[in-house]
């Protein structure tokens, strides 16, 4: 531990003089790679070390809980008193300060998160009737439109006092009226969503300052990281709690903001010396990350777009390894592709952590994921269908959420009929019309179904329901997390159902011990409750480590990564594969009709390119395969403006014209005659350019892809039809040409 001065001796001048920064507001803008980060982890160690200020005072939100947690390990190899430091995301700060204090704005003890699923729920059932609202218009639509309007704190009353006529193609209306009520719908079941989180929070601030005032003692310092994408909601949230002391510290980059579409507002880094007119700014011009190749392209790249402030930034690192293009035949030549580099560069000594492979939407990534499979790389994959949106899952969890919360009809209407309980549509119509009427909750009609006549057949189970619900409601408190969840699957009578599905079923029983494993794990680092288990259960972001560590259960510790351009913001890599360079992926078919939607592509091109720290690969496909159907694709139009920037090459890796448009009509040069001798009689006339079409006594026939070395040691990687990629040594393998 070096305490004291030592630690800015390890940052640049600028980076130091940010991170001496004491008092007042500060603004830490420069590009990708420049210590933005790392400057602010040794700024909070430098205010605990040198300035004594209490870690108890600090407060540093990141973009993800992951990346909260990371700093706070780094932190804590800085100074003492890390483990005392707020660290997390603008959501799980939210919840935290709504637990605490919700009640002032009426929030009940026991409230709900709901996702993006439950969301669409609630939709459903209130969309219909609404006139404006046609049997086209998805539940989906509606929730995009209440999510943007909360991120901007936009009420229904605001929607409706909107001057354009129409929100998403629906008349302003009838979205306003939708809005309001799934607001009523969702306050009458105790539970909040994602947007809530921040909005919800603004409006306790501003309606009760004592909670202001109490919550601001937790956090005299702050500090945000990727300042570039905060929405107006977050925007207020972090102007109000550094109202008091105006000790806040933002560091972002413009050119990485990539979730406009979020409702992330690039203006909010932008105006902050409006907000802020005695505000000191830092600018680092330093890229530390990338090499001076890498970088060039980077910077190649964004300068295509108009709508910047522009920026310096110099690579620190020499020049390094050119970056390689490559034009696949087809989406599964692609994952070839990046499976065979893959396989070399580990050959070559590069552990498969190194190495990640980021593409545009997650449905690239089942061919990829197939290829390296097939040559047995092992992979992790981030974000996707995650394990905590697997049916049962969500189930049981859904039985926990009613446990803690009677209210929650969501949750009670997605477990009713799991298992069958005797009461079908008609009885769930009729107990909703009642709790409807009377204004309870559906688990309170269900308790009241025969004593109220609601229902005459079957009245006796929705009773006998609520009482097994009851039961649960009194565990919930009596048991730590994973014992609880044992108890609901047992006892609930999901665990017989799920014998009666086979192999299906059984393959949900494991998902589901791993969920107790995971409660468990959790309660191991966490002193908390059933509750707080599904708080953060709920808030798990794409990148968040409890999903990726269950989900790839089984997954060995070392791994490529996979994950979307959009996660991979923040990280670094030693080796970047960049997949999808077309038309229509990167940038966006959503992104060519809607204005500023390519500049945001290209910042989002930017954030994947600079995330390499010395090796990049981009690749596209000739033809690929979406929606069912294989289609001709079209280079991105990015590759053309960082021509120039990159080595094209062909499946064995010479170097071609990019503007041969087809590897495969591009006909290289023979080969001087050098490269065909043989140096040793071991493999006289065996001497691979790759390509060539051979025999394995064992694998059969298939085609060499790639070479590397010569003579006695060159090594063969084949494509087998029945054996898949193989890395052979030429003089051991036993080969014949067919
Ligand atoms: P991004 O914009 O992608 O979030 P960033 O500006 O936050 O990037 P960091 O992640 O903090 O950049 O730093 C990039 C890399 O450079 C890290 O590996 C970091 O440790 C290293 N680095 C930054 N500054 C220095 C320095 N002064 N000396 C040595 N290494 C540094
Ligand atoms: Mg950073």
């Amino acid at each position: 531990m070096t305490p004291g001065p030592d630690l800015l001796s390890q940052l640049n001048p600028t980076q130091a003089q940010a991170a001496d920064h004491y008092t007042g507001p500060a603004l830490v803008i420069a590009g990708a790679g420049s210590g933005k980060t790392r400057t602010l982890i040794y700024r909070i160690a430098h205010l605990i070390a040198h300035y004594g200020v209490n870690p108890g005072e600090i407060l540093a939100v990141t973009f993800t809980n992951k990346a909260a947690a990371e700093m706070r390990e780094r932190a804590s190899h800085l100074v003492p008193g890390a483990d005392k430091l707020w660290m997390s995301t603008f959501h799980s700060a939210g919840v935290r300060i709504l637990r605490a204090y919700g009640e002032h704005i009426g929030l009940r003890r026991g409230f709900v998160i709901y996702d993006d699923d439950d969301q669409q729920d609630i939709l459903k059932e209130i969309m219909g009737g609404i006139p404006g609202i046609g049997p086209d218009t998805t539940p989906r639509v509606l929730r995009g439109i209440i999510d943007r309007a909360k991120s901007n704190l936009l009420t229904p009353g605001d929607l409706d006092r909107s001057h354009e006529p129409y929100i998403s193609g629906l008349p302003r209306d009838a979205a306003a009226e939708a809005y309001r009520r799934y607001e009523a719908r969702k306050k009458a079941q105790n539970a909040i969503d994602f947007g809530d989180l921040i909005t919800e929070t603004v409006r306790l601030f501003h309606e009760v300052p004592a909670v202001l005032n109490a919550v601001q003692n937790r956090a005299r310092f702050i500090h945000v990281d990727e300042y570039q994408d905060t929405n107006k909601a977050q925007y207020e949230l972090t102007r109000l709690l550094a109202s008091r002391d105006r000790n806040l510290l933002v560091v972002g980059d413009p050119d990485q903001s990539i979730y406009r579409f979020r409702g992330a507002d690039i203006q909010n880094i932008l105006d902050f010396q409006k907000d802020y007119p005695d505000s000191k700014v830092y600018m680092l011009e330093h890229n530390y990350r990338s090499s001076a190749r890498v970088l060039d392209l980077a910077n190649r790249l964004i300068e295509n777009n108009t709508e910047r402030l522009d920026k310096t930034l110099k690579a620190v690192k020499g020049e390094g390894h050119p970056v390689v293009f490559h034009r696949a035949t087809d989406h599964r030549a692609e994952g070839d592709f990046v499976a065979e580099w893959l396989t070399r560069l580990h050959h070559d000594g590069r552990s498969w952590n190194d190495m990640a492979i980021l593409y545009r939407t997650n449905a690239q990534s089942r061919v990829i994921e197939e290829s390296l499979r097939r040559v047995q790389i092992p992979a992790k994959i981030v974000g996707g269908v995650g394990f905590y949106d697997r049916r049962e899952i969500r189930d049981i969890l859904a039985y926990a959420r009613l446990a803690i919360n009677p209210t929650d009809d969501v949750a009670l209407r997605r477990i009713i009929g799991r298992p069958k309980r005797g009461i079908g549509d008609t009885a769930l119509q009729k107990l909703m019309e009642w709790a409807q009427q009377s204004g309870a909750s559906l688990l309170t009609a269900c308790a009241n179904a025969a004593e109220r006549g609601i229902l005459d057949r079957g009245a006796q189970k929705a009773v006998d329901f609520a009482h097994l619900m009851q039961g649960f409601a009194d565990a919930a408190d009596a048991y730590p997390p994973g014992a609880f969840l044992r108890l609901l699957i047992e006892n609930s009578g999901y665990l017989d159902l799920l014998r009666q599905e086979g192999p299906e079923g059984q393959m949900r029983m494991e998902n589901l011990d791993e969920l107790i494993n995971a409660a468990e794990e959790w309660a191991q680092d966490n002193d908390g409750t059933i509750q707080d288990f599904l708080d953060d259960a709920a808030l798990l972001s794409s990148v968040d480590d409890m999903r990726t560590k269950t989900e790839n259960k089984g997954a060995p510790e070392e791994a490529v990564t996979l994950m979307t351009l959009h996660n991979a913001k923040g990280l670094e890599f030693p080796v970047v594969f960049i997949v999808g360079t077309e038309e229509g992926l990167l940038p966006s078919r959503g992104a060519l009709v809607e204005a500023g939607g390519i500049e945001e592509e290209r910042r989002l091109f930017y954030v994947g390119i600079t995330r390499a720290m010395e090796r990049l690969f981009l690749t596209a496909a000739e033809n690929r395969m979406q929606y069912g159907k294989t289609n001709a694709a079209e280079d991105s139009r990015f590759l053309e403006e960082i021509e120039g920037g990159f080595d094209t090459v062909d499946p064995y890796g010479q170097v071609i014209d990019y503007r041969a448009k087809s590897w495969k009509q591009y006909r290289p040069a023979a080969p001087a005659p050098s490269a065909v001798k043989n140096t040793s009689p071991l493999t006289a006339g065996m001497a691979y350019r790759g390509g060539e079409r051979v025999r394995h006594p064992k694998f059969g026939e298939g085609q060499v892809l790639a070479v590397a070395g010569t003579g006695e040691k060159q090594e063969v990687t084949v494509h087998f039809a029945s054996a898949g990629t193989k890395k052979l040594i030429v003089k051991f393998a036993n080969l014949s040409p067919v």
